[in-house]
């Protein structure tokens, strides 16, 4: 899932790539960590994912995301992402909700995106675990410099 951040007044961004081994390793923590304008002062956007119909992942993720909250407020939080299938041990994983309670937690109040699955929506994305082909989808930010005239 790319994650775009941009300074409220258009003077820095930066892009994150996080999936779940990200988002378990901090990468948006990281990133925010890195600009130079304050959290309060980012805007941020969730790219196209596969969305929490479809994100099929085993025990091992759930408990990945579990091992990292700092206290029980935050387990519970990351506990309502992961619904349980009929497979035993399976889940549906919310991406991008765990993303949410992640750039929240870190004091950016303006998030927006994650609307997408790319499973779902193939007039819009590729998908491998669809499609079996695999594809490429790329998401960009930059500050436009002025015009010349
Ligand atoms: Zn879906």
């Amino acid at each position: 899932m790319p994650v775009l951040f941009a300074a409220r007044d258009g003077g820095e961004v930066a892009l994150a790539h996080a999936g779940w081994r990200g988002l378990v390793a901090g990468i948006l923590e990281y990133t925010i960590a890195k600009c130079s304008t304050p959290a309060q002062e980012l805007v941020a956007w969730l790219g196209p994912a596969i969305g929490p119909c479809h994100f099929e992942v085993g025990a091992e993720v759930k408990a990945a995301f579990l091992a990292i909250a700092e206290n029980l407020e935050q387990k519970a939080a990351l506990q309502k992402y992961f619904r349980a299938t009929a497979e035993s041990g399976k889940y549906l994983c919310d991406l991008y909700g765990i993303a949410r309670t992640k750039l929240t937690q870190s004091g950016i109040a303006r998030i927006y995106g994650g609307q997408y699955c790319t499973f779902c929506e193939p007039e819009l994305f590729y998908s491998y675990r669809r499609d079996d082909v695999t594809g490429r989808m790329a998401s960009f930010i930059y500050i436009r410099e002025p015009l010349l005239s």
